[in-house]
């Protein structure tokens, strides 16, 4: 490998200087060896002759063997295309260029017969394919069996760079695959009997089957995600080492009085193995970071005080993070009912906090009377000091990174315990890569008595009888959401079109108060229409996503979402989560116009199939990749994976997790000799996010 690392691009054979540059520019390929792990992203059984009679929607690129009639141009100057006709026997298909028009004209020939590859396309009930790549039918080098296509960018398409010609490029490299070091250590790979990097790397380029294939991938993802983990597990490692937490040795007074008189309900079974991890975790001296997921409505709020109570008891101050005011008003409200009994001075901090108060709040911080602090963003502000802050809950992570979690250790000589909790539920195998920093609990179960929110799918055609059925439910006294879209809350349009349902709604119910919340409105004005709501003297509450996390009205038995193809799987699921807060039957509507895509029409009827928040997310990873996730790990376990993914590699994350843990475990500094090969692999891998290490 080395020597293909320390060779330019531009010096294999048919690149030279120019397709050189290009490569580097628009893939960023600039060694042999780049080239070699630039894999394909699918590939095409060319074994295989499609007939243009059988071609029907959503083909994707395939293979016709035939000749062309004719050929002919249209339109005139940058606008000129070349239109070739061409037929199989079965039926006759378009075959057009854009580019290139002279040169595709003189190369072609009618009458002898191509085998054509490319995507086919629909137009007007006539079938056409777009700049498909073309060989002569008695050729050679015809590719059969499987071929990979490799991605490319539109550039390069336009430079006459095809996934053909870099299979070309490849071909000249793979004679030298055989001499490739192995970067991972032997026994690893007896052990998991994995393919060795070398053959690993001319299958996936040039399989002989499937099953070689699927096994030089296997090699390749393995490869990449034992990096990845070996990263964040050092990481963990080195920062557990250099920093102590508190050792939270007891169960005190306000836990205990908590426990055994405030307690509005038994503990679900969950509840109660979570607060023993964390227990168990804050016992050991080393500070904690665990994420908590629970599903919406699983009793995250509760854990979280019994965490907090737990740290008053070791002489500890708290802290309550919530990412918008709403939230963390709420908290406020409803930490400071429960805990009312036993003493605990609970104080709320917002960016509207007034000044006054502000200061009465740093002092009182600093001088350990205030026990726990609940606000936004507000709380860590540099001139947020505490006394002792011992215990941090960060509620609903995923708007704060790595970074934000490391400006909270740092509030303290000790670092304070950190628990962040997410009501999005990511598979594990995610989770332990996306926040692999983080250790993991789960809340599974749901309080007793809550009835699934029945879910349907409806069109615009049936708008009147959703609206009988929201009629019925508010005359028994039930309360109803009617959540529109505001994709951008500075979108005029999207602001237009909620103020105009608005209009709407209050025309269809006259006898009720509706009211009316925005991201927009000032604090006060928000406070006092979501107060209209929870206090039950507004029946309907026309919003936007504003009400997405948190709100708790148990009293709302109705969620409509207007234009719910325009929401993501995990949104719909949380806007779900605001209804079935009480013992009655819930429902939610997704409203959605009569036309929309096939895939839309999938992702919305995963809701209406399950109010499983864990199947949800995996269904919303495996249609829609793990998008936002990878946003977050950006944050600092930054890498580009090349060919695994973390949505459907779950099982070999697990794997590569398994054995990086028994390679530190053996060898802390990857120091060893055999480790060689992986030290090297992975300082390229991270060379960018050194920094990152540093943060804490
Ligand atoms: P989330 O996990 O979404 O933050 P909350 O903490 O807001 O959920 O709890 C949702 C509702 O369930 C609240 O009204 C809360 O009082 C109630 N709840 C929490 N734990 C239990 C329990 N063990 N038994 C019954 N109700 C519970
Ligand atoms: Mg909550």
């Amino acid at each position: 490998m080395e020597r293909l690392r320390n060779t330019d691009i531009k010096y294999l054979k048919g690149v030279g200087p120019k397709r050189g540059e290009l490569l580097t520019k628009q893939l960023g390929i600039h060694t042999c060896a780049d080239l070699l792990r630039h894999y394909p992203d699918h590939y095409v059984d060319r074994s295989k002759i499609y007939r243009i009679a059988d071609f029907c929607d959503e083909m994707p690129a395939l293979q016709v063997k035939g000749r062309f009639v004719s050929f002919a141009t249209q339109g005139e100057g940058a606008k000129m295309r070349l239109i070739g006709l061409f037929t199989d026997g079965t039926k006759a298909m378009e075959v057009v260029w854009f580019k290139r028009i002279k040169a595709i004209r003189d190369s072609y020939l009618p009458g002898t017969e191509y085998i054509l590859f490319g995507k086919p396309s629909e137009f007007n009930g006539r079938w056409s394919m777009v700049h498909p790549e073309i060989d002569r039918a008695a050729s050679p080098n015809l590719a059969t069996g499987l071929r990979g296509v490799y991605p490319l960018t539109e550039t390069l398409r336009n430079r006459n760079i095809t996934s053909r010609s870099i299979y070309n490029m490849v071909c000249a490299l793979l004679p030298r695959c055989a001499d490739i070091a192995d970067p991972l250590p032997a026994e690893i790979r007896s052990q998991l009997r994995l393919m060795s990097l070398g053959d690993a790397l001319r299958a996936v380029h040039a399989p002989a089957n499937n099953d070689e294939l699927q096994r030089a991938r296997l090699r390749l993802k393995f490869e990449e995600l034992l990096y990845l983990q070996l990263n964040i597990l050092r990481y963990c490692r080195e920062r557990s080492e250099a920093i102590p937490g508190f050792r939270f040795s007891r169960i005190g007074e306000y836990f205990n009085r908590f426990y055994n008189e405030c307690l509005p309900f038994e503990l679900t079974g969950a509840q109660k193995r979570v607060i023993k991890e964390i227990r168990r975790d804050v016992g050991t001296g080393k500070q904690m970071n665990r994420l908590l997921q629970g599903d919406v409505g699983s009793g995250k709020t509760l854990v979280a005080l019994l965490c907090m109570l737990m740290a008053l008891d070791n002489g500890t101050q708290a802290c309550l993070m919530a990412p918008t005011e709403i939230l963390a008003t709420q908290h406020f409200d409803t930490i400071s009912s429960l805990a009312a009994k036993i003493g605990v001075n609970i104080k709320l901090l917002t960016g509207s906090t007034p000044k006054k108060e502000r200061d009465l709040i740093h002092s009182a911080l600093a001088d350990g009377s205030l026990h726990i602090l609940i606000g936004t963003h507000a709380v860590i502000e540099d001139s947020v000091q505490f006394r002792n802050l011992g215990f941090v809950v960060i509620d609903e992570q995923h708007r704060f990174g790595v970074a934000q979690r490391a400006r909270l250790w740092k509030k303290n000589s000790v670092a304070p315990h950190i628990l962040v909790m997410t009501a999005t539920p990511i598979p594990r195998t995610l989770a332990m890569t996306v926040y692999g920093d983080l250790d993991v609990s789960v809340i599974d179960e749901l309080p007793p008595g809550r009835k699934p929110v029945h879910t349907m799918l409806r069109y615009e055609e049936s708008r009147m009888q959703v609206y009988r059925a929201i009629g019925a439910q508010l005359k028994q006294g039930r309360q109803a959401y009617i959540v529109y879209p505001l994709i951008s809350e500075n979108e005029k349009t999207d602001l237009k079109s909620l103020e105009e349902g608005y209009e709407h709604i209050r025309e269809m119910f006259p006898s009720y108060r509706v009211a009316y919340v925005h991201g927009r409105m000032k604090p006060a004005e928000k406070d006092a229409q979501m107060n209209l709501f929870a206090s039950g003297e507004a029946r309907i509450l026309v919003a936007t996503t504003v009400i997405e996390v948190g709100v708790n009205v148990p009293n709302a038995s109705v969620m409509l979402i207007e234009n719910a193809e325009r929401f993501g799987l995990s949104q719909l699921h949380q806007l779900r989560g605001r209804v079935g807060r009480g013992a009655d039957q819930s429902y939610c509507v997704l409203m959605s116009k009569a036309k929309i895509a096939k895939d839309t029409r999938r992702r919305l009827e995963v809701m209406t199939s399950t109010t499983d928040g864990f199947v949800v997310a995996e269904a919303d990873l495996k249609m829609r990749g793990p998008g936002d996730l990878e946003g977050t790990l950006q944050s600092g376990m930054a890498v580009d994976l090349r060919i695994a993914s973390l949505a459907t590699d779950g099982q070999i994350v697990q794997l590569a997790r398994d054995c990086a843990t028994k390679i530190l475990d053996y060898d802390p500094t990857l120091s060893s000799p055999g480790l060689y090969g992986v030290r090297k692999e992975m300082a390229l891998m991270f060379d960018k996010s050194h920094d990152w290490s540093r943060i804490s």
